[in-house]
């Protein structure tokens, strides 16, 4: 009954529900709501997905099961699905919305995590965007990285920048990246033309007076065969 695509369905439908849920957490306020002064309920707030079951469906699906216990007796409410009718994925999604909405710890449902895009409980109310310190250092290893990249990379280009100044000023034959490659040899050709094609060092100068270099060199030649 229950087969792998019923449960893929289903979960799809589930994190559906869940994103309008939360969705309805963080939109902002109606007219309704600006009229009444008040927020809404969530749930009221809420817009079901396409071909979800309503809250109302929902509700008219739910049994109320006494569970007897010492002299008296407990009352469950579970989502039992349409009378009569073979369960959908929607239902499956609609049961595990349902307990999900009803836990009284409901509030400490979170995610997904900004990491492994897993939805968690949280530990802490400030717990908003990893679900674990696991999660959130590494975020942090892989954030701090990418700093330490960038200022690597903008301190490379300023060093770019001034040795092109000191090949325009000391108006070498050779042409500008190879003269800077052979001079700095961590600033390579390929760093220089990568630079220049993403637009992060302005080379319009140095091509003009490589191109005049090689005219003259061109020249030279001509003079030489002539
Ligand atoms: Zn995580």
């Amino acid at each position: 009954m229950v087969n792998e695509k019923f449960s893929v369905e289903a979960h799809a439908h589930l994190v559906r529900l869940v994103q309008a849920w939360q969705h309805a957490q963080s939109a902002p306020a109606s007219h309704y709501e600006l009229k009444i002064g008040a927020p809404l309920p969530v749930l009221l707030r809420m817009k079901f997905p396409a071909g979800s079951l309503s809250l109302h469906e929902i509700q008219n699906r739910c049994q109320l099961i006494l569970v007897p216990t010492g002299t008296g007796a407990l009352i469950s409410v579970n989502y039992c699905g349409k009378k009569g009718t073979a369960w959908t994925p929607w239902d499956l999604a609609a049961q595990c919305f349902f307990r999900l909405i009803t836990n009284p710890k409901v509030d400490k449902f979170a995610g997904p995590c900004a990491r492994c895009h897993k939805y968690y409980v949280k530990k802490r109310a400030s717990q908003k965007v990893y679900c674990s310190r696991t999660c959130g250092n590494a975020a942090t290893a892989v954030r701090r990285t990418r700093e330490k990249w960038e200022r690597e990379h903008t301190e490379k280009l300023l060093r770019a920048r001034r040795a092109i100044q000191e090949w325009r000023r000391c108006k070498p034959a050779d042409p500008w990246k190879d003269w800077i490659e052979r001079k700095y040899p961590d600033i390579t050709k390929k760093f220089l033309t990568r630079a220049v094609n993403a637009g992060e060092l302005s080379a319009a100068e140095s091509m003009a007076r490589e191109k005049k270099l090689s005219k003259t060199a061109l020249t030279a030649g001509s003079l030489a065969r002539a």
